[in-house]
């Protein structure tokens, strides 16, 4: 290759974001540089999400566009990795013959040798062998300095009959706590405040390693740790969600008071068809006791409307729970048939038409009621983690609370890396603006 320029294009969760840290990291030790422009670059990797058809959709729709790139620079190699890889193997080569490498989402750490393969000229290459243990790589170019991610485990068991995680990320596998120690222990060291520990179902975290303790055990070896001020986990779910863990997050002083905990609908049969394995009743005696614990929890979810059979009963079912709830955020989904699963079968699909007439609808009432609870907070004092310049107005700086909310704010750029205690000036839909209420930061 005449030049090393890598551009890395990133689509999906939190755990293909941490996964493109772990490969710029390790291609940078090959001698890569990363860049933005597509135009100048000799490699492009897409690391790829295929949780919805509509993240799929768009990926082949970027291949179109880098098939013209590839056009114009024939030298120009094209990889593909992340979940689609996973699952699609050498099959992609067939669809996008521009297509140049395949490596699926437990084979990151063979990248280098995989580009020596390729660049060796015999042809195109593919690795979507399920490795098991490929944990933790030194190399990570992470993307913040002040926030990182610990991914703690792997892969997925419970088989929710909509999800395609656990056919192409593999079942569960806990690293080691050890080595998660280790990792937070070097990032304390360079300086950063905050670690959010991620796994598909980061509640279960230990189920598969003798002789460890479980999750909250974990939690509070990490509370433990000198440097770090704030501990965040995701995803959680539900039927994992013990009274123990939640006694953790209540005792634990650096566990901020924020559950992302995906409900995804409010009609016990459709959640029976989900595979999900709790009832709505059981979902909120846990928000109750979660509350009763840590009163000012954030509390975010996912609701997929329009799952098969889901009927207009089914539906009102969802919105009753969204209204009693009243959740800080909420992500929508209309439901889209994956391959491999099982809802994917059912036979009583629900008509696009109806589907979108119920996503405008909670999408409106979530609306409502994340402007409503960001307006409360107007004139009370929170604590934010300053993470740098606010993207849509750099002249200010911007963080989050505890409790998982964005706000904005005017201040000296020393502040990036502190915590600050800002007043809450103004509440809006997506972000809250503050004002310094300490002049000093800690
Ligand atoms: S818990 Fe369910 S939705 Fe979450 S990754 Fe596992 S199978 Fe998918």
């Amino acid at each position: 290759m005449p030049n090393k320029n890598l551009a890395l294009l990133t689509y999906g969760c939190q755990m293909n974001e941490y996964d493109s840290e772990k490969i710029g990291g390790i291609l940078q030790g090959e001698g890569y540089q990363l860049t933005d422009n597509l135009e100048e670059a000799q490699l492009i990797l897409v690391n790829t999400c295929c949780i919805r058809e509509k993240a799929e959709q768009k990926f082949y729709s970027q291949l179109g566009r880098l098939a013209g790139l590839k056009k114009k620079n024939p030298s120009l190699a094209i990889g593909v990795g992340g979940c689609i890889a996973q699952r699609e193997g050498k099959r992609i080569f067939e669809r996008a013959p521009q297509v140049d490498l395949v490596f699926g989402t437990q084979n990151i750490s063979r990248l280098p040798e995989l580009l020596r393969q390729l660049r060796q000229g015999k042809g195109k290459v593919a690795d979507v062998a399920q490795v098991k243990g490929e944990f933790v790589s030194p190399h990570i170019r992470r993307e913040s300095t002040v926030k990182a991610w610990v991914t703690i485990m792997q892969g997925c068991n419970n088989f929710c009959s909509f999800c395609v995680v656990p056919y192409t990320r593999g079942p569960e596998r806990s690293v080691p706590g050890e080595m998660i120690l280790d990792e937070i222990r070097g990032l304390a060291r360079q300086g950063y405040k905050e670690v959010t520990l991620l796994g598909q179902n980061v509640n279960a975290y230990g189920k598969d390693l003798v002789d460890e303790g479980a999750f909250p055990g974990l939690l509070s070896r990490v509370d433990d740790l000198d440097g770090i001020e704030r501990i965040r986990f995701t995803t959680s779910h539900p039927k994992d969600l013990s009274e123990e863990l939640m006694g953790a997050m209540a005792r634990l002083a650096k566990v901020c008071e924020h559950i992302h905990l995906p409900v995804q609908a409010g009609s016990d049969s459709v959640l029976d068809r989900m595979n999900r394995r709790y009832t709505a009743g059981e979902y909120r005696a846990k928000i109750a006791r979660l509350r009763a614990l840590l009163p000012s929890i954030g509390i975010s979810t996912d609701v997929i409307v329009g799952f098969p059979g889901e009927s207009q009963e089914d539906y009102a079912r969802t919105r009753e729970l969204i209204e009693e709830v009243e959740y800080d955020s909420l992500f929508l989904f209309k439901y889209s048939a994956r391959p491999e699963t099982v809802a994917a079968t059912l036979s009583d699909q629900v008509p696009e038409e109806v589907k979108q007439e119920r996503f405008e609808e909670i999408l409106a009432l979530q609306k409502g009621i994340t402007l409503r609870k960001n307006q409360e907070l107007e004139g009370k004092r929170v604590e934010v983690l300053v993470e740098g310049a606010s993207k849509k107005d750099p002249a200010k700086l911007t963080g989050r609370t505890r409790t998982h909310k964005i706000v904005n704010f005017r201040g000296p750029e020393g502040l990036v890396g502190h915590l600050v205690e800002l007043e809450v000036i103004q509440g809006k839909l997506y972000s809250l603006e503050g004002r310094l209420a300490l002049k000093e930061p800690r």
